[in-house]
């Protein structure tokens, strides 16, 4: 953990706290001891979890570093990525996680109580569905979303959940200037407009990561999102 507390003061300019460091190691034991049985994620070595899974997600923080988030969704969270790290590193963050699939779920509530995380709500369901439920619709500062859908479809899932004046992230690797061009109609159609596509550098770490932001410009007409399963099938052109 050493290396990874390291690898996040010289990327993030942030010095973790001994508790932090804690919660990674468990979450990293946690992760390994639930894979072997459920398959949760490809990366499996503790190298690879602290750079490629936590230390990624993290970078999330070079986005909004002036003026963070009080509140963000994570649509697609998967076993927590990117949500769980950003919580165990600012603690009055509001985060909901959002994935369909159960066991997915149950792995990051687990986690929610075995690291005793408060204000994360952990929501079993589809972002189409989300996006029309008044509850969630335009009500979260950030949308946050990693390797979920392409950014045409991803949009669709994101944006109708930002606030207007909030933004949606999308973490990419190599496509993702390319993914977010071809987006550019559909991020006008749901209220959006591209800010920045910013390139994240991790230690050892050769794949391009992109961090792709998109401000909320104005109210995402009602029609979207469309039913579940739409977005993927015809993504709007
Ligand atoms: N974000 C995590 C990560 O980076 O490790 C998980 C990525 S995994 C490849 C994609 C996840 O998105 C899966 O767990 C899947 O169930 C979820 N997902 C895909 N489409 C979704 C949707 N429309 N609504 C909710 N979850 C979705």
């Amino acid at each position: 953990m050493e290396k990874f507390a390291q690898d996040v003061q010289s990327v993030l300019g942030i010095k973790l706290t001994p508790r932090q460091i804690a919660a990674f190691a468990t979450y990293e034991q946690e992760l390994l001891a639930w894979n072997a049985r459920f398959n949760l994620t490809a990366i499996r070595d503790p190298e690879s979890i602290r750079t490629k899974h936590f230390l990624d997600s993290l970078t999330c923080i070079l986005a909004w570093r002036n003026n963070p988030p009080q509140t963000l969704i994570d649509i697609g969270t998967g076993a927590g990525f990117p949500g769980l790290p950003l919580k165990i590193l600012l603690p009055h963050l509001e985060v909901t996680l959002v994935d369909s699939v159960g066991k997915k779920l149950a792995f990051c509530r687990h986690m929610v109580e075995v690291l005793k995380l408060e204000k994360v709500t952990l929501i079993q369901g589809r972002a189409e569905e989300l996006g029309q439920t008044p509850a969630h619709r335009e009500r979260y500062d950030w949308a946050v979303a990693r390797a979920v859908a392409n950014m045409p479809v991803l949009v669709e899932y994101l944006l109708p959940l930002v606030r207007i004046g909030g933004a949606a992230l999308a973490q990419k690797g190599a496509s993702g200037p390319a993914e977010t061009q071809v987006a550019e109609r559909a991020i006008h159609i749901l209220g959006g407009q591209l800010q920045q596509i910013l390139p994240v550098y991790l230690p050892g770490v050769v794949e391009e990561r992109y961090l792709i932001v998109i401000r909320k410009q104005s109210a995402t007409p009602p029609g979207y999102p469309r039913r579940v399963g739409l977005p993927a099938k015809k993504p709007i052109q």
